[in-house]
Formats: C-alpha cells, sequence, structure tokens
C-alpha cells in the first residue's frame, strides 16, 4: 500500500532530485535539443515544492491534479504538457483516494502512460520518454500479475525503466525537437527519458526506504 504522505515523500524527492542533476539533463538536451530540459522540469517542479505544505490534508487525486496544473502552467516546451498529462490521467486514475494498492498503482501508473502517448504521439523506439515509461508499466503489471506487492513491483519497473533509458541511446530521435537531428541524434541518451527514470526511481526510494523502516 502506497500512503499520501509517501507520495507527497515523492514529489519532494524527486523535485530535488531534478534540482541535483539540473545540469546533467540540461546538457543531455544540449546534445541534441535546446539545452533547457534540466532548467523547465526545474523550474516546474520548484513551483510544486513551494505548493507541498498545502497537500498536507488532501486526497492523492488532488494533489497529482495540483502538480499536474502547475507542470501545465510553468514546465513550457515539449515535457511541460507531456508530464502535465501524465500527473492529470494520474489524477483521475485515482479518484478519491488517500492509499493505493497494487492495483491502484498499476492503474495510475498506465493511464499517465496512456496520456503522453495520446498527447505527444510518439511511438516506443522514437527516442523519449515513452522509451522509458512503457517497459516500466509493462514490468509492473507483469509483477503484480505474478502475485509481487508494490516495493517489488516498483522494482521490476525501475529496472526495465533503466533499461529502456539505455536502450535511448542508439536510437535515431522520431519527435520533439530531437528529431531535427536524424540520424545525429544517435549516441545520446534521451533528456525526457532520463527525467522520467527519475521520477520512478525517486518513487521506489520512497516506498521502499518506508517499507524497511516501518514493518518490514
Ligand atoms: P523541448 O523539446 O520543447 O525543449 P524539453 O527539452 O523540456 O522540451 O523536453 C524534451 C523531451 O521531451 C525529450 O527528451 C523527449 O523525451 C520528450 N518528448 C518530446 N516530444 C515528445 C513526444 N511527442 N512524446 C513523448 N515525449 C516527447
Ligand atoms: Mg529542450
Amino acid at each position: 500500500m502506497v500512503t499520501q504522505v509517501q507520495i507527497i515523500q515523492w514529489i519532494q524527492v524527486f523535485a530535488s532530485v531534478i534540482e541535483h542533476h539540473k545540469e546533467e539533463l540540461t546538457e543531455l538536451d544540449a546534445a541534441i535539443g535546446d539545452a533547457d530540459h534540466g532548467i523547465n522540469m526545474d523550474r516546474g517542479f520548484k513551483k510544486v515544492s513551494n505548493l507541498l505544505p498545502s497537500f498536507v490534508d488532501k486526497d492523492i487525486s488532488t494533489i497529482f491534479r495540483t502538480v499536474s496544473m502547475t507542470l501545465i502552467s510553468s514546465v513550457g516546451g515539449a515535457s511541460g504538457p507531456l508530464y502535465g498529462t501524465w500527473f492529470l490521467r494520474a489524477s483521475s486514475a485515482t479518484a478519491g483516494k488517500k492509499e493505493l494498492t497494487e492495483e491502484d498503482m498499476l492503474k495510475f501508473l498506465q493511464s499517465g502512460l496512456d496520456g503522453v502517448i495520446e498527447r505527444g504521439k510518439a511511438q516506443l523506439g522514437d527516442k523519449t520518454m515513452l522509451d522509458v515509461l512503457s517497459p516500466a508499466v509493462v514490468a509492473f503489471e507483469q509483477a503484480v500479475n505474478e502475485g509481487m506487492g508494490t516495493v517489488e513491483a516498483l522494482r521490476a519497473a525501475v529496472s526495465a525503466a533503466e533499461q529502456g533509458l539505455q536502450e535511448t541511446i542508439p536510437m535515431v530521435a522520431k519527435k520533439g525537437r530531437a528529431s531535427y537531428l536524424g540520424d545525429r541524434s544517435v549516441g545520446h541518451q534521451d533528456p525526457g527519458g532520463t527525467s522520467a527514470y527519475f521520477m520512478l526511481r525517486s518513487l521506489l526510494k520512497v516506498v521502499d526506504s518506508q517499507k524497511k523502516g516501518g514493518r518490514g
């Protein structure tokens, strides 16, 4: 079970990971884009961080909706609307919830992914965040179907995400600014895929550390 408190911690951890990796994300985007991905994400998540105190008495769906609105209004670029859509769909999938079972988690991760696909119209292999988010959801679903709990399923999701991220390196970009480079995008890791990997890794970190510190 993932609690509302853990969801707030996740947003907080992700915001600080983005801050710490701002330069790295921007360098990745400098290689195949316009060198703003770290700046965009950090701007949005700094705004989100300022709202964290107001999340304390809100349900998970409301928190996700607020994150979505904040990202849409402050991030810009391709990633703003895409992350905004991811959190908006996550909000719809968690209506009224104060905690999430592994089935709820699957529904929210799947819904977020579906939103990114509908909004960005990318396909697998186009060298986007989709190449990280999609294998993660597949791995999560498979783990849940095999009877694993949230922590184990998230571990599987994060390792699939990491592999998906590595696999973006040899890909030719077909969407977004990187697609203007054509074959010259080969050999570089996708910036949006990198931030998506950080997002999932942050979620695992929070849920996993809670487990160790709690009932075990
Ligand atoms: P911009 O490209 O407008 O400067 P960012 O630099 O913030 O925006 O984000 C770039 C990232 O957005 C890419 O690395 C890629 O992962 C993601 N991206 C771009 N276009 C799409 C799309 N159509 N579908 C999914 N992800 C996309
Ligand atoms: Mg950019």
